[in-house]
């Protein structure tokens, strides 16, 4: 980015210079994604928990309306007037510190937020898959590992200066293209090849929250939608795998959540990749409202909401971001005047828009620039 663009960039993240931009978000939702948040006694990275009491403190200064993500939806179908500009936050998976270190900032600005959660994880049947290839990387002494995934095998070296973590994410995302079967085994065989044992549970890193978290959260203003019992990308499953994954997780969190909400979070969640009609329909079956994606990036709009039967099961969700700035930037209306005005040049150029999915595929791995955020 050139000087100029970086200070244009900074000054449309300035909330005074954001201001004018407010009539953008007429009719439109930010629904935020977020993951893990950064608890140094159990040893998690993640996002720093001033980043989110600075983001609220933002938010509530500028009067944005905080609302449950069920508020949001239930305004995209009609059955309440929307709200524009509305923000609702949302988290995926179920991780110990959306309970320890999330759930009490959001509390203490009032402000809702909706967990996803592997129900399988908070049964303690599993850790994460990727947890365990993280795992995995993180402590293995083997200088080469070779693995194979999906027939093809993989050469990976540790000591040739690419970040392990970098080296994990590449083959997360070759699993990710391959059936759920062979992913599992793949990941079986990386931990035989690289000599690291998996505990049967997960180390306290990687720990899930315990239901008794998920209703102490509840107390506080928190809800939950179901995220799948084993996060398996849906469209790497069987129909019976499928039907299962998206039956049993929401039959858990109603045995175990006082109010879960109707509202179904996929694992990864890329539109058009990661799921599809076939679990559109079971959740439309299940009587689920809808069901939140993790990209395009894009708004909640009640247009877009209606514009197929399928729509409701696909309402896109935008990443909390790298820093403070992103998150304005998104909720202000700067996102999306920019993103109209790229579709509107592509138009004019004749070429197809790049679909900003694209920078989450590992074939773009070795793209300049910060890595693109790891959306489970
Ligand atoms: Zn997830």
């Amino acid at each position: 980015m050139s000087n100029a663009m970086r200070w244009l960039s900074d000054l449309l993240a300035a909330p005074w210079a954001t201001r004018p931009f407010t009539p953008m978000m007429h009719g439109h939702s930010t629904i935020i994604v977020m993951h893990r948040f950064a608890d140094p006694d159990r040893g998690i990275e993640g996002l720093d928990p001033r980043a989110l009491r600075r983001a609220l403190q933002f938010l509530r200064r500028e009067r944005y309306p905080l609302v449950s993500l069920e508020r949001v939806f239930r305004g995209l179908a009609g059955e309440e007037p929307p709200i524009d500009r509305a923000v609702a936050f949302t988290m995926d998976d179920g991780t110990i510190d959306q309970a320890t270190v999330a759930a009490p900032i959001f509390a203490e600005f009032d402000c809702p937020a909706t967990i996803f959660v592997v129900s399988g994880y908070l049964d303690g049947h599993l850790w994460c898959w990727w947890h365990r290839v993280e795992h995995v990387f993180e402590t293995t002494r083997r200088r080469e590992l070779s693995v194979m995934v999906g027939g093809l095998r993989h050469v990976i070296r540790l000591d040739d200066g690419v970040p392990r973590a970098q080296l994990a994410r590449r083959f997360m995302e070759r699993c990710k293209r391959v059936p759920e079967t062979e992913k599992l085994r793949a990941i079986q065989r990386l931990a035989a090849a690289a000599e690291v044992d998996l505990p049967a549970r997960p180390p306290a890193r990687y720990a899930p929250m315990s239901w008794d978290d998920v209703r102490a959260c509840e107390a506080r203003g928190i809800t939950f939608g179901p995220h799948t019992v084993t996060h398996p990308v849906l469209s790497r499953t069987s129909d019976a795998q499928s039907m299962h994954e998206i039956h049993v997780s929401w039959a858990r969190l109603r045995a175990e959540a006082r109010r879960p909400v109707p509202i179904f979070g996929y694992p990864n969640g890329h539109v058009g990749a990661d799921f599809g009609p076939r679990e559109c329909a079971t959740l439309r079956r299940l009587g689920f409202l809808g069901a939140v994606t993790n990209w395009p990036g894009d708004h909640a709009t009640v247009s877009g909401f209606r514009s197929s039967a399928d729509a409701p099961f696909s309402v896109p969700r935008i990443d909390f971001g790298a820093d403070h700035r992103s998150l304005i930037r998104s909720v202000s209306g700067v996102l999306r005047t920019k993103q109209l005005l790229q579709r509107q040049l592509a138009l004019r150029s004749a070429v197809a828009p790049v679909d900003p999915g694209i920078m989450l595929d590992g074939s773009q791995d070795e793209a300049e620039g910060p890595p693109a955020p790891l959306v489970q």
